[in-house]
């Protein structure tokens, strides 16, 4: 049987979370040890702390809802109340903020059927241009869901659970043990029912009792612009089901960003190279390029463009995006330039290359001397010696 959560707070099961939070600190007022040192009031204080931590968690609430008690995990050989005041100090505290301290507090009973599910995790491959637009996917998952057939029951329709004979639904057996010190009362599982307390006398035929079923079906996940590879999307509610029907875990997705055949992404910028004939890069021009996601670009080069020069584009990288899941401003696109020396010439255009090189004296080949420039690198060589 799982507490009477509600009733304890002394709320109605359709309370609000302010209702709720009121309820307990006038309890708490009342109770808290710092202002009644009585037995009874300490014990009533650690049960509406109790009733406090489960129904102000919306998850713990929900398995109350469905007739389960988050709290009681059975297995477990913990026995009796937990200190109520571990980890919390005086009245004041308490009515700031300490609330959800202290994880699983146990209590006597069966522990329930219905858990909360486990989170799941799943990879799916984008290309960069999806990366940089934003994607919204299908994606198949194989999950645990909520068994049709019986809504998470487990029982077969009409059919009802029964309450354990072995334990008398307590979900523990206890049992006493002679040893030198004496007699030593030791409190177990009960075997029958496995903690339950209750037993499924006719199981779901479908799901076999657990009130969930393994299924492939179709999430549709919505990608920011600006992710990448290794980063995870959330979606609440979308991992596996909880046995007895508890509420959902969530589904990560997980990016795993494609190599580009063009662009190679660094951050937020992005690198790409363009090549450019030697008399382009000599005159200058406007040059028509791709870009990732922002169609042609009319790439701007100066006259005497040298080679590896790298020209930035503002703006054409990748969407920065941010913790909110909204992208603010872009990085920048870089564009290294490759100036193509021809290798075959036909007579004409070695005429015409002689002509300029003799036009600008540059039949001959010119040694650099060293260290003629300041600040070259013979000269800086030289000195560091
Ligand atoms: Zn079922
Ligand atoms: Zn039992």
């Amino acid at each position: 049987m799982a507490k009477d959560y509600y009733g304890i707070l002394g709320v109605s099961k359709n309370a609000t979370e302010q209702e709720i939070k009121r309820a307990y600190r006038k309890l708490a007022r009342e109770l808290h040890p710092d202002v009644n040192p009585s037995e009874d009031a300490q014990h009533r204080f650690a049960e509406v702390t109790q009733a406090y931590e489960v129904l102000s968690d919306p998850q713990k609430r929900k398995i109350v809802d469905l007739g389960g008690d988050p709290l009681d995990n059975g297995a477990s050989a913990r026995a009796g109340m937990r200190d109520p005041f571990a980890g919390f100090g005086g009245l004041s505290d308490i009515m700031d903020a300490f609330f959800g301290t202290g994880g699983a507090a146990t209590g006597r009973g069966p522990r329930s059927r219905v858990q909360p599910g486990s989170d799941a995790l799943i990879r799916i491959t984008l290309t960069l241009e999806e990366c940089a637009t934003g994607v919204t996917k299908e994606i198949a998952v194989d999950t645990a869901v909520l068994c049709d057939e019986c809504k998470g029951s487990g029982s077969r329709s009409g059919s009802q659970t029964v309450t354990c004979d072995t334990c008398d639904g307590r979900g523990e057996i206890q049992t006493v043990q002679r040893s030198f010190l004496g007699q030593v009362m030791t409190t177990r599982t009960c075997p029958v029912c496995q903690g339950y307390g209750e037993i499924i006398a006719d199981p779901c035929g479908k799901c076999g009792g657990d009130g969930r079923v393994r299924a492939r079906r179709t999430v549709t996940a919505k990608i920011p612009a600006g992710v990448g590879d290794g980063m995870r999307i959330r979606l609440a509610g979308q991992g596996e089901v909880g046995p007895g029907g508890g509420p959902a875990g969530d589904l990560y997705v997980e990016v795993d960003e494609a190599p580009h055949d063009v662009f190679v992404r660094q951050g937020h910028d992005l690198h790409c190279h363009v090549r450019i004939p030697m008399t382009t890069a000599a005159l200058g021009a406007t040059v028509p390029m791709e870009t990732l996601v922002d169609g042609v670009h009319e790439l701007r080069l100066d006259p005497g463009t040298q080679p590896d020069t790298e020209v930035v584009v503002p703006g054409l990288g990748m969407p920065k995006l941010r913790s909110s899941g909204q992208s603010d401003g872009r990085g920048d696109l870089h564009v290294h330039i490759d100036v193509e020396v021809p290798t075959k010439l036909d007579e004409q255009q070695r005429r015409l290359l002689q002509q300029l090189a003799q036009l600008r004296g540059e039949e001959a080949p010119s040694l650099t001397s060293n260290g003629a420039k300041s600040g070259g690198l013979f000269s800086r060589l030289r000195a560091k010696r």
